[in-house]
């Protein structure tokens, strides 16, 4: 009998988070392709929190949507409360976040994969990558059965060699128990794919219906909901939503930390991978700002079909008599039932300085990283890199350029470069603050930004596209009427200025002055706009913010021209960095390693000075 042998045009290597996003894309460009994970009941797995978006998160989410990505509608099918962020802040950092009942997000996506044509899914574990001269022909999987393919898209996430702990027990499974893949990194060391261990950690799952929630703040969901998806019909989203609660830690809960500490097996050093500075475990918190009197913890529900809640907060890898004692101290906690104790897992995943900005590996063409193992954390993350991976793995295949989206453009432009630019020793996690244009990055104009680029790579529809364009049309058309609509100083309008706080008109103004005013807005002047156009509440939002916030655009667009100025230099690929004079010792060692594919990325790889630039720049020209 004869190993099984099979020909498909893209082989995918995972089906979460990351993994998903691909083998949709690739399917839906018309590739063939094959979906592998060693579970098929894990598809698009929630391990950890129970909820997509959040600050930067909801950026990423609505950008994959506006390029043809499945998350946002995953989540609007399946979320059960909804919340936008940061609405006390400026538009940049607005960002939604939908709580997740888990199970209903990986049937509803597993529901999407299977009915999906051009792909299928097969539960088994990939053990090797076939390379030839430097090219990835296809994939092993532990069984010996070969799958050849033009592209082969690694998304592995947290499962390679991964192992869990907690206090003095270490388990050789992937998540929740799930069997782990143990034979994949050594084909990939023995490709020369330089490897890091990675580590990350969830909090302990309690019995929702033995805790007492009169001692936690209720927090209530957004009404009305407002979808992710902009495809979404905001209507279908309108339904009853289930409350998170917040409660408290407090000495006594730190003082069990500080002395067991000891018995952590991370402070022991009995974990090797890196954590991520921005998801710190409880112990962690605890240690490190010791003048702390008390940390939040959101009791969040993990879905509908469970009484399960999720402790967001408290991850920890501390022995379960310590996590019992200190989740027993929680106020509201004092007799609850703990399900699944918290854990840390160490995973292994790649040096993303390997890939190129379409997320093809440098040193093996066909072979593309995605998700995870690219050294970041987060579901949306992951999503972002699997969608631009498979759309980058089709296009090559169907032999047109890669989409690689810049810092100015998106977020997800911001995470990629920022991945296989920078060096990075620990789990990358999006947030606003990484994103320096993030005033024209917002996540309500992510159509108007991405959807042209959709449409182009073939994943968004044209009847979507045009959508988008006289969404367009009707805001500029809107932004000119509010320019040039004049009101003088009458009566009724000083009447209606003075009644929001705001000073009279002494002469004419435009509607868009009114407006750029700290206590006026787009919504307010109803009443003194009488020709007013019946517009969507999302239209209208981006004329609002489009006008208010006009001066600060139009400075930040001066400084995407300079930008794009140094992104537009490009560097020939095959560069000898050895010939270019007088580079310091460091540089020409980053250099060599990134390969950046322009001046600008070469500016932002730590260790490459101004000088180092200028002189590239003279040996360019
Ligand atoms: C315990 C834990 C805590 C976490 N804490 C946080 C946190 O605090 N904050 C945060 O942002 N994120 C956290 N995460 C991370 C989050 O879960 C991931 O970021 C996200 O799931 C990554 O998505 P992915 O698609 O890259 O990988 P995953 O969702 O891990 O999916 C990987 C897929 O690859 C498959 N696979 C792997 N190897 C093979 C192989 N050799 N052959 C076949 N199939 C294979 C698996 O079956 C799975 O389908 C945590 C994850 C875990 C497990």
């Amino acid at each position: 009998m004869t190993k099984i042998e099979e020909n498909y045009d893209v082989v995918i290597v995972g089906a979460g988070h990351a993994g998903c996003e691909a083998a949709l894309a690739c399917a839906r460009l018309g590739m063939e392709t094959i979906c592998f994970t060693v579970s098929v009941d894990s598809i698009a797995l929630m391990p950890c929190n129970p909820n997509i978006g959040g600050t930067s998160k909801g950026h990423l989410v609505r950008e994959l949507d506006a390029l043809g990505g499945e998350m946002g509608k995953n989540i609007d099918k399946t979320f059960i409360q909804s919340k936008m962020l940061n609405r006390s802040k400026g538009p940049a950092v607005h960002s939604l976040r939908a709580q997740a009942d888990k199970q209903a997000y990986t049937r509803e996506m597993r529901k999407t994969m299977e009915n999906q044509e051009h792909l299928v899914i097969k539960q088994a574990e990939v053990s090797e990558i076939i390379v030839e001269n430097g090219m990835c022909k296809g994939v092993k999987t532990i069984s010996g059965a070969t799958y050849f393919a033009k592209a082969v898209i690694l998304a592995t996430g947290v499962y390679l060699n991964s192992r869990c702990l907690f206090g003095e027990v270490i388990e050789p499974t992937g998540p929740n128990g799930l069997k782990n893949a143990t034979h994949l990194t050594k084909s990939l060391i023995d490709h020369g794919i330089t490897i890091y261990r990675f580590k990350t950690g969830t909090p302990a799952r309690v019995d929702g219906d033995t805790i007492d929630r009169s001692k936690m703040e209720e927090q209530f969901g957004d009404v009305p909901v407002i979808p992710f998806s902009f495809e979404t019909d905001p209507a279908s989203v309108q339904k009853e939503q289930v409350s998170c609660w917040l409660t408290y830690t407090g000495e006594d809960i730190h003082r069990i930390i500080r002395e067991n500490i000891h018995r952590s097996p991370l402070y022991a050093g009995v974990i090797e991978g890196v954590g991520p500075r921005y998801c710190p475990s409880i112990e962690d918190k605890v240690m490190k700002f010791p003048d702390k009197d008390r940390h939040q913890i959101f009791v969040e529900p993990e879905g509908l079909y469970t009484h399960e809640v999720y402790l967001s907060g408290f991850s920890s890898s501390l022995p379960e008599d310590v996590q019992h004692a200190m989740i027993h101290k929680l106020p509201g906690f004092e007799n609850c039932k703990i399900v699944r104790n918290a854990y840390a897992i160490e995973y292994d995943c790649i040096d993303a300085r390997q890939l190129n900005l379409s997320l093809e590996f440098k040193n093996i063409k066909g072979l593309y990283g995605a998700g995870q193992i690219n050294g970041s954390s987060g579901y949306e993350e992951a999503a972002v890199q699997g969608l631009m991976a498979g759309i980058n793995a089709s296009l090559k295949i169907l032999g047109r350029d890669p989409v690689v989206l810049d810092r100015s453009q998106a977020y997800i432009g911001v995470l990629i470069d920022d991945l296989v630019t920078k060096e990075s020793h620990e789990p990358y996690r999006m947030m606003t603050s990484r994103a320096e244009y993030r005033l024209l990055l917002r996540q309500d104009n992510a159509d108007l930004r991405l959807c042209e680029i959709g449409n182009k790579i073939g994943l968004i529809s044209d009847a979507r596209y045009s959508g988008v364009k006289i969404k367009k049309k009707l805001i500029d058309e809107e932004i000119i009427r509010m320019n040039s609509v004049h009101v003088g100083d009458t009566a009724k309008i000083n009447d209606f200025l003075r009644s929001h706080g705001s000073s009279e008109l002494n002469t004419g103004a435009t509607l868009a002055e009114l407006i750029r005013r700290p206590e006026l807005d787009y919504f307010m002047l109803t009443d003194i706009d009488i020709n007013r156009p019946e517009l969507p509440e999302d239209i209208k939002e981006q004329v609002n913010i489009e006008i208010k916030y006009h001066g600060y655009i139009e400075r930040q667009m001066q400084q995407v021209k300079q930008f794009k100025k140094l992104e537009g230099k490009k560097i020939p690929a095959d560069i000898n960095y050895d010939d270019v004079g007088s580079l310091r010792l460091e540089a020409r060692q980053k250099l060599k390693l990134v390969r950046p594919e322009n001046i600008g990325q070469a500016a932002r790889i730590s260790g490459v000075s101004p000088a180092d630039i200028s002189m590239l720049l003279v040996y360019l020209k």
